[in-house]
């Protein structure tokens, strides 16, 4: 069995961590970060890139470059807000309404779903270098929040990565998992997650290992991003005053003028004010126009009083849902980046005046949270036990059009609940089971899980068969429905999948064509790494040469000089011809001519006691070719500007299920 990690898969930056030792651990990418922007791209060529490099062409390539993927996953078009689809890349809603990315260079639509499991899959990858072993499943963790589909779809995004999901995390309950760790004492905590495209609170009892959630709300549409959206308003409505241009509507712009606005805010986080400053932004008949303004935290604060307003309604709903008051509660743990803006944390103290805990840190608990708990799958960690709640209410549509909820909201999982139906109409012969989540009495405004009918029932009055119906949640917060008829015994059941937008058909030939992929991707890579090798080898020889000329004059190892030469001109001659069979012959041989050279330089250097220097002298040519900088585009007469300032920049139920006159509900 391979190893199990745990992954924070966030909207703006992922984690991986795992158990090493009995204590969980953040894993480095293979860039040397702890922490990956969840960005996916492609680029001119159509090749995949991820994380850091990624975000590296976000402004040059803003059609293929997509992030806050995760405000997409699970989710219907209708259901996104005006924030979530102002990105510079195209988004649209397919034929049935789901999401779909559109890449300009590959010429394809995406899942938002396949383009995440890109992610995964190089978190994986990363976490198999560290370890030395193959990773073969995670603890993922999500908003707490997500409803059914979007937890499905983060489920599905890992199957399409070739990852088994050991358990679907709560983030809030991972970071109460990672801040109650060792801790004996007990504990009610509030987590407070705000991070760049969500934001969860959570509420829990914990005490000497046990973590029972007793309420947890949030709103999926709102974090840091919000922020950003405001301060680029801002901008962008100045200009358009002053130039009567939209930013908005030039892609590259939009880009550039979010990435001053994140990195703006901030700064604002530790400074009063902070300057803006966007040069050939955009061209006008006078010539190129640049943007130049002074941003103080009073103009970010008052930009962003309707945000903060957003963010005490769920405090208020989690509160009252646990029976919970303000003063119960012990400690804050504060989770995500955005709570290091000061208004956010100035809001906490009013809501709960305790200071909060300052033992966590904010942008690593919630992957921490999640290895805490990969490690009590596999039983690395012992003695600790976490009850977690269903976030939203969940039932059915009942005639009229009406919810009835079967699960209401915070109810502790793994939870089964079931009621007793019957028909609407005489002679009905099937019913039709509707699974919505949320809490508006009316169906319609709940978001729909899914439908199945059960057919078959026999002919009767209305009002008299008896279908019993099921609501089954895993620890997962996974749900499964089923519909039994009393009379016949006839069973309908559905897994909820309806979330991720892809059926088990998409799936699986999104999984053959990734496979198909890799291995296309393994073969042009080993040919990339083939030549790469034999051009540093030749390199190597070339400055080898040049030290022996130096070294024995031009005729003083003359049969060795010459075998390297001609050993050369081979290599050089295959790696043109793109024959990888020839192409190693000839590198062995160069790699024996250089050997015979360095022993005449060894038979030499005896003498004179220094037999290293030569080689010495070939890595130092070696490390100037490695960091040479081709990587900027020059189609683009404004990117040279654009790359100076780029890289300058940081980036319950009471009713009787036997009872048959108990059935008021009509299907
Ligand atoms: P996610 O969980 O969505 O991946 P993170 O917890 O990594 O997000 O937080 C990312 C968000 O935090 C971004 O919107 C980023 O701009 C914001 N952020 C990071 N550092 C700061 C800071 N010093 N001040 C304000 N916002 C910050
Ligand atoms: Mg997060």
């Amino acid at each position: 069995m391979g190893q199990i990690v745990g992954i924070d898969l966030g909207t703006t930056n992922s984690v991986v961590g795992v158990i090493e030792a009995g204590r969980p651990i953040v894993i480095a990418n293979s860039e040397g970060s702890r922490t990956t922007p969840s960005i996916v791209g492609f680029t001119k060529d159509k090749e995949i890139v991820i994380g850091d490099q990624a975000r590296r062409q976000l402004v040059l390539n803003p059609k293929n470059t997509f992030y806050n993927l995760k405000r997409f996953i699970g989710s219907d078009w209708d259901e996104l807000d005006d924030t979530s689809i102002s990105v510079p890349y195209n988004v649209k809603a397919n034929e049935s309404g789901s999401v779909r990315v559109l890449s300009t260079n590959t010429e394809r639509e995406y899942a938002p779903e396949e383009l995440v499991s890109s992610l995964i899959r190089k978190l994986i990858n990363d976490a198999e270098t560290y370890l030395g072993e193959t990773v073969d499943s995670a603890v993922i963790t999500v908003p707490a929040y997500f409803n059914e589909s979007q937890r499905q779809a983060t489920k599905d995004s890992a199957i399409l990565a070739g990852i088994k999901v050991d358990r679907i995390l709560n983030e809030p309950t991972a970071a109460a998992l990672a801040y109650g760790f060792e801790k004996s004492s007990s504990n009610n905590v509030l987590v407070f997650d705000l991070g760049g495209g969500t934001f969860d609170v959570s509420l829990l009892k914990i005490s000497n290992g046990v973590f029972d959630v007793k309420a947890t709300c949030g709103d999926t549409q709102l974090g840091g991003n919000n922020f950003d959206s405001k301060i680029v308003d801002w901008l962008a409505e100045k200009f358009l005053n002053k130039h009567n241009i939209d930013l908005r509507r030039d892609r590259q712009a939009l880009q550039r003028l979010t990435e001053a606005a994140e990195k703006a805010k901030c700064e604002l986080s530790g400074l009063q004010k902070t300057k803006i400053s966007l040069p050939f932004i955009t061209t006008s008949k006078e010539g190129p126009l640049h943007i130049e303004e002074t941003l103080d935290r009073k103009i970010f604060e008052s930009l962003s009083q309707e945000l903060l307003d957003r963010l005490l309604e769920p405090v208020q709903i989690a509160l009252d849902d646990s029976g919970w008051n303000a003063e119960d509660i012990d400690e804050v743990v504060l989770v995500g980046g955005s709570t290091r803006i000061p208004m956010v944390q100035q809001l906490v103290k009013t809501l709960v005046p305790n200071d909060p805990c300052q033992s966590v840190n904010p942008d690593e608990v919630v992957a921490i949270g999640a290895a805490i708990q990969s490690g009590i799958i596999s039983g690395d960690l012992q003695d600790l036990l976490l009850n977690d709640v269903t976030p939203l209410s969940l039932g059915l549509e009942t005639i009229g059009g009406l919810m009835k909820v079967l699960i209401p909201r915070n109810t502790p999982i793994p939870v089964r609940q079931s009621d007793v139906f019957s028909t609407s109409e005489a002679n009905q012969s099937s019913v039709v089971v509707q699974v919505r989540q949320g809490e508006r009495p009316l169906a319609s405004e709940n978001k729909s899980l899914g439908k199945f009918r059960l057919s078959g029932i026999p002919p009767a009055p209305r009002g008299i068969p008896q279908v019993q119906v099921a609501f089954d949640i895993d620890a997962n917060g996974l749900l499964e429905v089923s519909a039994t008829d009393r009379t016949t015994g006839r069973k309908q059941a559905v897994t909820i999948s309806g979330g991720s937008n892809l059926n088990e058909q998409e799936i699986n030939s999104i999984i053959e064509e990734a496979k198909a992929k890799a291995n296309e991707d393994r073969k042009k890579r080993s040919v990339i790494d083939r030549k790469n090798s034999a051009l540093t080898l030749i390199a190597q020889a070339e400055r080898r040469l040049r030290d022996a000329s130096l070294e024995f004059g031009p005729y003083g190892a003359e049969r060795q000089q010459r075998a390297v030469e001609l050993a050369i001109q081979d290599v050089e001659e295959y790696i043109d011809d793109d024959d990888p069979q020839e192409l190693e012959i000839s590198v062995s041989a160069l790699q024996e001519a250089l050997f015979g050279l360095n022993r005449k330089f060894a038979a030499e250097k005896k003498t004179d006691n220094n037999p290293l220097q030569g080689i010495k002298n070939t890595f130092g040519s070696l490390k100037d070719e490695l960091f040479s900088d081709d990587y900027w585009d020059d189609d683009d007469p404004w990117d040279n500007q654009m790359n100076r300032n780029y890289r300058n920049s940081r980036y319950g139920n009471s009713r009787d299920d036997n009872d048959p006159w108990d059935n008021d509900y009509f299907l």
